[in-house]
C-alpha cells in the first residue's frame, strides 16, 4: 500500500509507530481492538525502573515510574506495560496482553476502586490492603481485587523481550545453592505452574532467606505467607488460552525460556 508502508521501510519504525505518529489511533484496525486508545502512547521500552525501587514493598510496582492510564476514579490506577504490547509476540501476543492487561487487570482496578470507596481502605497502600484484608470473610472481594492487581503488576515487571537466559551471577548462585541448576529450578516453577489446578500463579521466592518455587491459588499472594516475591508467571487461563489453548505447559515453557526478567528478579533479591 501505501505511504505508511513505505514509510516503514525507508525509516525502520512499524507500521504502528507510523500510524502512531500520524495521529491514527485505532488499534483496532491492526487487530487490537480490545486496546484503548491510551495504549498508542505506551512507551516502546520499558521505562527505567530501578529494580531496588520495586522492591520490598508494593507500592513501587505500581510507582510514579510506571505511568498510568487516565481514566481512573479512585486511589488506583492501572499501570502502563513497561513494553509495547506486541514486545513478546509471538510467545505472548499483542491481542492476548490486549486483553489481559486492559481489560482483565483493569478490571480488577476498577472493581478495587469501587470496594474500597469511602472506606478507611482507600488511604491504605495496596499491600496493606492485602495484608489486612488476606483471610477476612466479608473482605474477599476487596482482598480478591487488590492481591490481583498487585499480582498483575508483578508479572508484568517479570516479563521482558528477549528474556529467558542465563540470570545474573548472584541470583544464578542462588538458584543452583536452592535447586542444584537453573535446570532444577525450570522443573520446579513448570512443576508448579502446571499442577495449580484450575486458577492460579507460579512464584520465584525468597523465603527465609532461600530460594523456593511455589504456587498460588487465584488471587492468592506469597505476601501473605511471609515470604518475598521474585518473579511470578500468571497461570489463569485468560493470560495464555488465546495463543496456547489448553496447552498451558508451553506457555509456561516458553515463559520461562524466553520471556522472564531475571534481572527483575535479581534486583527484588538484592533489595530482600
Ligand atoms: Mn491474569
Amino acid at each position: 500500500m501505501n505511504t505508511l508502508h513505505h514509510a516503514a521501510k525507508t525509516t525502520g519504525l512499524s507500521r504502528r509507530d507510523l500510524l502512531a505518529a500520524a495521529g491514527v489511533a485505532s488499534l483496532g484496525a491492526l487487530g487490537c481492538a480490545s486496546v484503548a486508545s491510551s495504549r498508542s502512547s505506551a512507551p516502546a521500552a520499558p521505562p527505567a525502573i530501578a529494580p531496588s525501587a520495586v522492591a520490598p514493598v508494593v507500592a513501587p510496582v505500581v510507582a510514579p515510574a510506571m505511568a498510568t492510564a487516565p481514566a481512573a476514579s479512585g486511589p488506583f490506577t492501572l499501570p502502563l506495560l513497561p513494553y509495547a504490547d506486541n514486545a513478546l509476540d509471538p510467545l505472548i501476543s499483542s491481542q492476548t496482553l490486549g486483553f489481559h492487561h486492559g481489560k482483565h487487570h483493569q478490571t480488577y482496578v476498577n472493581n478495587l476502586n469501587k470496594a474500597v470507596a469511602g472506606t478507611a481502605l482507600a488511604e491504605m497502600a495496596l499491600e496493606k490492603i492485602i495484608a489486612t484484608t488476606a483471610g477476612v470473610a466479608d473482605k474477599s472481594a476487596v482482598y480478591n481485587n487488590a492481591a490481583q492487581h498487585w499480582n498483575h503488576s508483578f508479572y508484568w515487571q517479570s516479563l521482558r523481550a528477549q528474556g529467558g537466559g542465563v540470570p545474573p551471577l548472584l541470583l544464578r548462585q542462588e538458584i543452583e545453592a536452592a535447586f542444584g541448576s537453573l535446570e532444577g529450578c525450570r522443573k520446579e516453577m513448570l512443576a508448579a505452574a502446571t499442577s495449580q489446578f484450575g486458577s492460579g500463579w507460579a512464584w520465584l521466592v525468597l523465603d527465609g532467606g532461600r530460594l523456593a518455587v511455589t504456587k498460588t491459588g487465584n488471587a492468592d499472594s506469597p505476601l501473605t505467607r511471609g515470604q518475598k516475591p521474585l518473579l511470578t508467571i500468571d497461570v489463569w487461563e485468560h493470560a495464555y488460552y488465546l495463543d496456547y489453548q489448553n496447552r498451558r505447559t508451553d506457555y509456561v515453557a516458553a515463559v520461562f525460556d524466553k520471556l522472564l526478567n531475571w534481572e527483575f528478579a535479581a534486583g527484588n533479591l538484592a533489595a530482600g
